[in-house]
């Protein structure tokens, strides 16, 4: 399927979003907002939180790695050393009679299903486009004024306005941070510096939602290692049997291989990467998604980014079909290099002796796009009411606390216990509505436990623990609730 089709889990997920305040198109109320925009409402601002927090625990803190959060704007010379300036760029035609503007690649695969590599010139392509009477989607004009467009967002500092650039990754901060990260932390070979925060691509097309938008997150890992020593890595040695979803380049569906047999097939090139590749997938399996809709794709040369030596995408399968969700890619000394050549500052370090120039292998995460797909992922619309079966650690809201009946002294003990629990979990109170619908509404947000207060826990300190997953209901005295509650509740 593609990724435009429509699919009712893709609505219903927007549904879900809008109506109980996951995320929203940014600036709706103007008609005048610009398509690749959206804010988290605070239901969106809890998952994502909880989100980062796995991936802190899964990735940074396991794997010791450091952490940054960079400025956003940076001067013109860092993305001229990095290529972004020369390469970071859509080729672009325009319609002659309605100026109609196209990623013309992506116009002539869609028209066709030809698979247009990144290389080919604007030559080739405006053969394509003639040779196969591809005209304008909207009028039938002809297209011209074959370009290239650059998706760095321009700004200007100062009254002067000196030129520089909203960052397109993230990770461009932890390059030129590497020197002093390296002195002040005292670290050797081979070390990861991390960081969450937000980048920002000017697209020509903006999809869907979280899918593809003009300012996102990402969660980017540097892993910065010795060339000569990729398989000299002891870390990796826990990892060997853990069961990959790899499809290498000569396949076409994943399959299922011991990290020991990839490295022996050849199908990873090094120790270092097949520890990483797992780290990001064990993330994504108690992220909640199914193994079986996980796949670390190998990218061709056609496919891969203009730094990358060797690339994987960490792919979810969606009701839109497989979206990629983390780059893992060997930049080789594409970075340091770059920024060593552009700066004139040695970015050489001593490893054992041995002067080298850092090699960087990425997992650069889209954090939005990875919440669309937990969000539909965990969306349960088989018993007609819509039921969100996220991971307990990472649900929104923990916690709802509903009296029976709306009146005293139910509401008044249940504001109690709300009261009690408000400084530990995310919790609502609610009073409105049967319990049944009141059941119905926390289903939907994924609130994995709800506890209501009844006419027993008015005689005898008790209340009713209601799990999301199994509409199991038990009894569970009050002082017992808050230790229930963390353990249940806590990170796997
Ligand atoms: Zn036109």
């Amino acid at each position: 399927m593609s990724q435009q089709a429509e699919s009712r889990k893709y609505d219903e997920v927007i549904r879900l979003a809008l109506e109980r305040g996951f995320f929203m198109p940014s600036s709706e109320i103007y008609g005048d907002a610009p398509a690749g925009f959206w804010d988290y409402g605070p239901l969106g601002v809890s998952l994502k939180r909880r989100f980062i927090e796995l991936w802190r625990r899964e990735l940074v803190k396991r794997d010791n790695m450091l952490e940054i959060d960079g400025a956003q704007i940076l001067s013109r010379n860092v993305f001229k050393a990095s290529g972004h300036l020369e390469s970071f760029v859509d080729p672009i035609a325009r319609c002659r009679r309605c100026k109609a503007v196209y990623r013309i690649d992506k116009l002539i695969e869609e028209k066709t299903g030809i698979h247009v590599p990144e290389r080919l010139s604007l030559d080739e392509m405006r053969k394509l486009v003639e040779d196969h009477g591809i005209v304008c989607a909207r009028c039938g004009g002809k297209l011209a004024d074959y370009s290239y467009f650059n998706m760095m967002f321009k700004v200007g500092v100062g009254v002067m306005e000196a030129e520089a650039y909203l960052r397109p990754e993230t990770c461009q901060n932890i390059f030129i941070d590497f020197l002093r990260i390296y002195k002040t932390m005292r670290r050797k070979l081979p070390f990861a510096i991390a960081q969450v925060g937000k980048s920002f691509r000017n697209e020509i097309s903006p999809r869907q939602g979280l899918l593809r938008m003009r300012e996102f997150y990402q969660a980017e890992i540097e892993v910065f290692f010795n060339p000569n020593k990729a398989d000299d890595f002891p870390k990796a040695d826990s990892i060997m049997d853990y069961q990959l979803r790899l499809q290498p380049l000569n396949e076409n569906e994943p399959i299922d291989i011991a990290c020991k047999d990839a490295l022996r097939e050849g199908l990873i090139s090094s120790k270092l990467i097949a520890y990483y590749l797992t780290l990001i997938q064990q993330f994504y399996e108690k992220a909640g998604i199914p193994r079986r809709l996980i796949r670390l794709r190998q990218l061709s040369v056609d496919e891969k980014a203009f730094y990358a030596v060797e690339a994987w995408d960490l792919e979810v399968k969606t009701s839109l079909g497989w979206i990629e969700l983390v780059a893992c890619n060997n930049r080789g000394r594409h970075d340091l290099g770059g920024h060593q050549e552009a700066s004139g500052h040695e970015m050489e370090v001593l490893d054992d002796g041995e002067k080298v120039l850092p090699h960087v292998f990425e997992l650069s995460m889209g954090i939005d796009r990875s919440l669309y797909c937990i969000l539909e992922n965990a969306l349960d619309l088989e018993k007609g009411k819509p039921v969100l079966r996220l991971p307990p650690y990472l649900a929104p809201t923990q916690v709802a606390v509903l009296p029976l009946l709306s009146k005293e002294p139910f509401t008044s003990k249940a504001l109690e216990i709300y009261e009690d629990l408000r400084s530990d979990f995310d919790v609502e109170y609610d009073d409105s509505g049967s319990i049944g619908r009141r059941y119905v509404r926390y289903d939907e947000i994924g609130v994995p436990i709800c506890v209501t207060i009844d006419h027993q826990t008015l005689e005898d300190e008790t209340v009713t623990v209601r799990f999301r997953d199994s509409a199991l209901q038990l009894r569970v005295a009050l002082n017992e609730l808050k230790d229930l509650l963390k353990n249940y509740l806590s990170f796997p």
